[in-house]
């Protein structure tokens, strides 16, 4: 499995004119090795591919790591990388722009005489953005648990109870019901809060009549689902309900433009066209989706002057939702899997406005 993944980054390397890339973002490491500890590099070529880590990852990179040799480090890391690179008298090496630091682009800068570096944007990244079959059945079941979770939590959901408290609840099922973590702090934001789309929970009371938005993930074998539900509490009067069907509206018809082919800003158009003509376009003031996978925010993003083709393969999310400031806000976003005919809804979970 990894072998195809290391040979679909090789790929890139000539047209990123470097002999080696220098992997240091952790879900590209993880995505390429299966390697998950917090501390490692990868030096992929064209003929071999080698992480480094450090003596605590001894073990587990034993257990973990496929298509890659392992060099355990037995001081800083960049020290044994740096030598290991002095040694294959590179031309010209290719690294992460976005995910390398500093002191890592300093080092090589400085102690790689007669190495060109080359700055290398999300390439890994967009290998990641299209899942094979074991990775889309790992977010298929990411998303279950979560939906899972969110029913579970509903009966949670009282007026006079606080929005920490259903968020502590809802990240506690994850956990009790085999989740690894959540994959972003919960989101629960109750009357005027929900208006912020990433509300932290507060002591905040959540109150009869009002909106609850609840904005939740959770990890599963390294992989996060991502769903949003905004309820009434009660009756959350004529306005509430106008704007919850135009966001209704949005995201289904965001949804029935999903299929490989269509750009990006062209699922994103759509959810905007909606709003227009509800007159709440100024009240949608994020981009439609994001794709997710080993993180919660990856490639593509469904958003204005996105030219990316959709894909087979593809997992994003489709949440539009409009803010209106001191009233509310709603947003309703399910996991959509690109098909090759069109998509699928990965997310079970009704999103007919629920009075509770
Ligand atoms: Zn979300
Ligand atoms: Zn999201």
């Amino acid at each position: 499995m990894n072998h195809r993944r290391l040979n679909g980054l090789r790929e890139f390397l000539p047209r990123s004119r470097a002999d080696a890339l220098l992997v240091s973002g952790l879900a590209n490491i993880r995505y390429l090795t299966g390697f998950t500890g917090s501390s490692a590099l990868l030096l992929v070529s064209d003929h071999d591919a080698v992480l480094f880590t450090d003596r605590r990852y001894e073990v587990q990179a034993a257990q973990e790591v496929q298509g890659a040799a392992v060099t355990v480090a037995r001081g800083p890391l960049l020290t044994a990388l740096i030598g290991s690179l002095k040694r294959r008298c590179l031309r010209r090496l290719g690294f992460e722009r976005g995910r390398a630091s500093y002191e890592l682009y300093e080092a090589l800068r400085s102690r790689l005489e007669g190495c060109r570096l080359r700055p290398v944007a999300g390439t890994v990244e967009q290998l990641r953005a299209i899942k094979d079959a074991g990775e889309i059945e790992f977010i298929r079941r990411a998303v279950e648990l979560n939906s899972a979770v969110f029913e579970k939590c509903l009966g949670r959901i009282r007026a006079g109870r606080t929005e920490a408290d259903l968020a502590s609840a809802i990240d506690h099922t994850m956990r009790l019901m085999g989740g690894e973590k959540p994959a972003f702090e919960t989101i629960v934001a109750a009357g005027p809060r929900s208006a912020l789309p990433h509300a932290r929970p507060s002591l905040n009371l959540l109150r009869k009549n009002e909106f609850i938005l609840v904005d939740q993930g959770v990890i599963l074998r390294g992989y996060s689902s991502d769903m949003t539900r905004t309820m009434a509490l009660g009756d959350p009067g004529r306005k509430g309900r106008r704007v919850y069907q135009a966001v209704l509206e949005a995201q289904m018809a965001a949804i029935s433009q999903v299929r490989p082919g269509v750009t990006a800003e062209q699922v994103d158009r759509q959810a905007r066209k909606v709003f227009r003509k509800h007159g709440l376009e100024k009240a949608f003031v994020h981009s439609t989706g994001h794709g997710v996978g080993l993180e919660i925010h990856e490639a593509p993003r469904l958003g204005r002057r996105e030219k990316t083709k959709l894909e087979a393969g593809m997992v994003v999310t489709i949440e539009p939702g409009a803010y209106l400031e001191g009233f509310g806000g709603v947003r309703i976003e399910d996991m959509v899997l690109v098909t090759e005919r069109g998509c699928e809804v990965l997310t079970p979970t009704p999103k007919d406005l629920r009075v509770l």
